[in-house]
This record gives structure tokens, C-alpha cells and sequence, in this order.
């Protein structure tokens, strides 16, 4: 039979386990995660945009210091061309073909690159068109997410807050020194401080009461609070 200060502790005990879960499930709610991954979603995705952006302009700039090179080759070129048809003897006008030829060949060369590095910009350009077209989905996503996760924490904070009162008004009807027992033992144990006696064993730890043992827990003042011997938790009776 429980004292009625039992009673009380055991109410206030198991009120104590489901704020303690509450708490437990607030923190790892899986919307947190799904809003994490929305949010990671989203900052790979400015990452990459980033990442292109970087590279379109370093292109930019490749092909701006080819066409400068290619420009100064032509000069060059020019002004061997015009050297060339003031020269008569022919081993100095080889040399003159050879070395525009030379021109020519890297000329050619400059030109391949900037194709290429103009169809790496292209296609840069469409992944950054598609990456601009999902990007309204991933602001959408961390938005929904961070929606649902907001109404899951709201949901935990009233029922939290609901408990919170109710143990107020089951705190205050409990003398101030056995609150204080009890949290003390509560903070000590794992947030449990009040087991019940269920036959011989206590269900706090789970370990059977000699009978010496069980019979000072029987044999005690029915407004006494008794420790479990083996776990020093409150044992209901
Ligand atoms: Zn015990």
C-alpha cells in the first residue's frame, strides 16, 4: 500500500520520465535532420555555382591573354612578311618563312585553345542554367523543412509547457525537503528516483530484497519513505 507522500512522488516521478522524454524526442525529432540535409543541399549547391562562376572567369581571362599573345604574333608576322619581300638571298628569306610558319602554327594553336575554352564556357553556362532552374526547389525544401520542423518543436514546447505546470502544482504539494531528496536522488540515478516494490523485487534496479530487507521496508512508519537497499531509490510499497 502506498503513503500518500509515496503517492505523490510516484506521480511526480512519472511526470518527471515524460518531460524527461519529451525532451529527449524535441532534440531528435527527425525534422531537424531533414532540414539539416536541405540546408547542406542547398550550400553545395551555391558551392558549385561558386565554384563555376570561378572558372568561367578564369577562362574569360585565359582567353583574353590568347588573344593578346595572338595579336603580338601578328604584328610580328606582319612586319616578317614585309622584311621578306625586301630580301633577295634565299637561305635569309627560308629563315624568314620558317620563323612565320613557326608564327602560324602557334597562332593555330591560340585559336584551338580559345574553341575549347569558349565550349568549356558554354557548357559551364548550361550547368549554370540548370543549377539557376532547381535552385527555387532548394529554397522551397529548406523552407518546408524548417515549416515542419517549427511545428514539431511547437507541439513538443506545449506539451512540455502543459507538464511543466502540472508538476508545479505537484511539486508545491510535497513538503520542500522531500523535493529535495527526490531531485537529489533523481540527478544522482539517471532521472529516476522512486521505484515500486513489486513482490520482492524493486523495479528501480531490478534486484530482489533479502527477506530481512523487505521486511524493514514492510515494517516502516506508513508516512516513512524507504531507500531501496541496493539502488537507494524511494521505494514505493
Ligand atoms: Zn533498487
Amino acid at each position: 500500500m502506498a503513503t500518500a507522500v509515496a503517492a505523490q512522488l510516484i506521480e511526480l516521478q512519472d511526470l518527471d520520465t515524460r518531460l524527461d522524454r519529451l525532451a529527449l524526442a524535441r532534440r531528435n525529432a527527425p525534422e531537424h535532420g531533414h532540414l539539416d540535409a536541405a540546408r547542406s543541399d542547398a550550400q553545395q549547391a551555391a558551392q558549385r555555382r561558386a565554384e563555376r562562376q570561378a572558372r568561367f572567369g578564369t577562362i574569360d581571362e585565359q582567353i583574353a591573354a590568347n588573344e593578346k599573345e595572338s595579336e603580338q604574333l601578328g604584328v610580328t608576322r606582319d612586319r616578317l612578311q614585309a622584311q621578306l619581300r625586301t630580301v633577295f638571298a634565299t637561305r635569309e628569306a627560308e629563315a624568314l618563312m620558317h620563323e612565320i610558319d613557326t608564327i602560324n602554327a602557334r597562332r593555330g594553336e591560340l585559336d584551338d585553345a580559345e574553341l575549347a575554352a569558349l565550349e568549356e564556357q558554354e557548357q559551364l553556362m548550361s550547368e549554370l542554367d540548370a543549377d539557376e532552374s532547381t535552385e527555387p526547389q532548394r529554397v522551397e525544401a529548406v523552407g518546408a523543412a524548417k515549416a515542419a520542423l517549427d511545428e514539431v518543436l511547437a507541439d513538443f514546447d506545449s506539451q512540455i509547457a502543459a507538464a511543466q505546470e502540472d508538476r508545479k502544482s505537484r511539486v508545491a504539494a510535497v513538503s520542500a525537503a522531500t523535493v529535495a531528496r527526490y531531485e537529489r536522488l533523481r540527478s544522482k540515478l539517471g532521472g529516476v528516483a522512486v521505484a515500486r516494490l513489486n513482490g520482492r523485487q524493486c523495479t528501480g534496479c531490478h534486484l530482489d530484497l533479502s527477506p530481512g530487507e523487505l521486511d524493514l521496508v514492510r515494517h516502516a512508519a506508513s508516512d516513512e519513505l524507504v531507500e531501496c537497499p541496493q539502488c537507494s531509490r524511494l521505494l514505493v510499497r
